[in-house]
């Protein structure tokens, strides 16, 4: 027997998991999801069967009304969760029932007031790297992929949106619950309604994905539509912000071929939304924080429209090699928006990108392992050791093989590596065996074993040279002598050109500058949430006081991991004083997070306090 995982209770030698019909009963007044499962399996099985969990009741498990004997370990792993052990006999299907936990690490219960409506509630998931196990039992490792259907019965009021096709919006009826009945639910009451989805597309679970709330739409293209809670001015703006989109997803087909998944749309989630976007197919997740009213939210669109082919068809087999999905991604990203919003737009991210993965290296100074695109993480949270690093060293990569061998013949070689492994799981060495395959010699004219499995930067990566990224890097630099940028110099800048100018500042600026920076250029009001928080960041580092205010009501206001994490980072470095206030701050806004955010925060706490 041998984990296929280090995140997953999964064995290599029991049976895959080919499909899941679902049925879900979703109580809000509890935050409790009742559920059923039918599984189909590949082949028939007899011993033991191995499934993730964690925080969920089994309340029975069958096959053919005939009782098959299951356990829950007595012990939690605290990274895997629960394994629950079937004892089969030659089933090829079972059926499990089972509730979620108030605290299931997938899912956010939004009360009223925390949305934007304020008049309804709210729930939604975020299952990527390892929560899907806290909403059904599942083989919750992406080197596994399942075809699934849900039926949701919800509150009349509300509606529901799957990263799957929807197929029908109907009164509930007393046959879709059978495998319920021992719950007694009231799934046939007159507030009731179903809604029913299904993927037909084979998925890793991390890509299961639902919200249920008060949802309104626009169509903003041929095979896009744009949800966001009804009536709030959210979904206006969205609209307006993501009308390219179409545009986009052209760019993505002659960057990577057809375009898969038939409909590219895009959800628009509360504040509390704990990443900028989450490519789940069909249906994208995203964070009201991009919608920036200047079209740069845009290259989250773009990045996630990316995913849609490294990550969600080509698929990294762990989280060991992320970077086969997001250095992919985020080079796909880049190329899209070079295309579409220009070669400026494009370089400014690689800039901010490059910074960033700079910090980072800076950041694992003490954990190189973590430095690496390839990286062991046998006993490792991945939320823990989420970073740049798989984004911005992969972009690097990728980008280093394009240098050599030049756009078009790396463009091709893109289309036939779509080609050749989509909808398969797969690691560094598979790509490295069929890059050394398609481009002979490639390994004598790049270091591939220091780029996937060394630390650090290598040498030979790239630093942009384009003139706006160095007269802004140099403005910043200039910073050291006390000199602040004119009106005139930043009379054309967007978020991205501030973004990249504080994220360049030496560390040794003075508390007064930082003062003088934005009483001229009012960046602590931006509502550009990079902007805000990269000079929060400053302000926090500086010690100037006057701006806690404004810290206070941004980590109240978002739920974003971007911005927590070096907002409660700067504190926790920070006096006894800057502790205290990050606990209280912590204590007061930990609900509007998700869980996956809380538990981050914690971690930091734990890690400097
Ligand atoms: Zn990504």
């Amino acid at each position: 027997m041998a984990p296929v995982d280090p995140h997953s209770f999964t064995e290599s030698t029991q049976p895959a998991t080919t499909d899941i019909a679902l049925t879900l009963y979703f109580d809000f007044p509890s935050s409790t999801i009742h559920a059923s499962a039918l599984f189909t399996l590949q082949t028939p099985h007899s011993g033991p069967f191995f499934l993730d969990t964690r925080s969920l009741t089994i309340h029975s498990a069958l096959h053919a009304d005939e009782a098959i004997p299951f356990s829950l370990s007595t012990t939690s792993d605290p990274i895997k969760g629960t394994l629950l052990t079937l004892t089969l006999s030659n089933h090829s299907s079972f059926i499990l029932t089972f509730s979620t936990s108030p605290s299931s690490s997938a899912l956010q219960w939004l009360l009223p007031p925390q949305t934007c409506n304020k008049t309804h509630p709210y729930v939604y998931t975020q299952c990527q790297a390892i929560h899907a196990r806290s909403i059904f039992p599942s083989h919750d490792t992406p080197a596994r992929r399942i075809r699934y259907s849900a039926i949701l019965n919800i509150p009349s009021e509300l509606s529901a949106v799957m990263a799957a096709n929807h197929v029908t919006r109907r009164p509930p009826r007393d046959d879709d619950a059978a495998s319920l009945a021992s719950l007694n639910l009231n799934w046939c009451s007159q507030d009731r309604v179903v809604e029913e989805f299904v993927m037909e597309q084979p998925v890793p679970p991390y890509l299961f994905a639902f919200a249920v709330g008060q949802l309104g739409n626009r169509e903003v293209g041929p095979r896009t539509r744009v949800y966001a809670e009804e009536g709030s001015a959210v979904l206006d703006s969205a609209a307006k912000e993501f009308e390219g989109t179409e545009e986009m997803i052209r760019e993505g087909e002659k960057l990577f071929g057809e375009y898969d998944w038939e409909r590219f749309d895009l959800l628009v989630l509360p504040p509390s939304f704990p990443y900028g976007g989450m490519e789940n197919p069909k249906m994208v997740f995203l964070t009201p924080t991009v919608i920036k009213g200047d079209g740069s939210g845009a290259q989250v669109v773009a990045h996630e429209l990316a995913h849609s082919w490294t990550g969600n068809l080509i698929t990294n087999k762990t989280n060991e090699h992320f970077w086969l999905n997001e250095g992919f991604t985020t080079y796909a990203e880049r190329r899209i928006v070079e295309a579409v919003q220009g070669e400026k737009r494009a370089t400014l991210n690689v800039g901010i990108g490059w910074r960033g993965l700079n910090e980072e290296i800076e950041r694992f100074k003490d954990n190189l392992e973590f430095t690496k695109l390839k990286n062991n993480q046998q006993g490792i949270d991945p939320d823990d050791v989420y970073s740049q690093v798989p984004y911005e060293k992969g972009f690097q990569f990728l980008f280093r093989i394009e240098r050599q061998v030049g756009r078009s013949a790396f463009d091709e070689f893109l289309k036939k590596y779509i080609a050749k492994f989509k909808f398969q799981s797969i690691d560094t060495d598979t790509f490295l065996d069929f890059l050394k395959e398609n481009i002979p010699g490639i390994e004598k004219q790049i270091d591939l074993v220091l780029w996937t499995e060394g630390t650090g930067i290598p040498s030979d990566a790239y630093e942009p040279e384009l003139i706006v990224y160095k007269t802004i890097v140099s403005l910043a630099n200039e910073a050291a002598t006390g000199r602040m940028p004119g009106e005139d110099e930043v009379a054309d800048w967007q978020g991205q050109e501030w973004e990249l100018y504080l994220d360049n500042l030496p560390k040794s600026i003075e508390a007064s500058q930082i003062v003088a920076l934005d009483s001229r250029h009012k960046l602590s009001e931006s509502k550009d949430y990079e902007v805000k928080v990269s000079f929060l960041q400053r302000a926090i580092s500086c010690g100037c006081k006057e701006y806690y205010g404004e810290v206070e009501k941004t980590l109240k206001a978002v739920g974003r991991m971007k911005y927590l994490r070096p907002l409660y980072t700067a504190l926790v470095k920070g006096s006894e004083e800057d502790k205290v206030f990050a606990k209280r701050v912590f204590s007061e806004a930990r609900e509007c997070y998700h869980p996956i955010a809380q538990s981050v925060v914690v971690s930091i706490f734990s890690k400097h306090m």
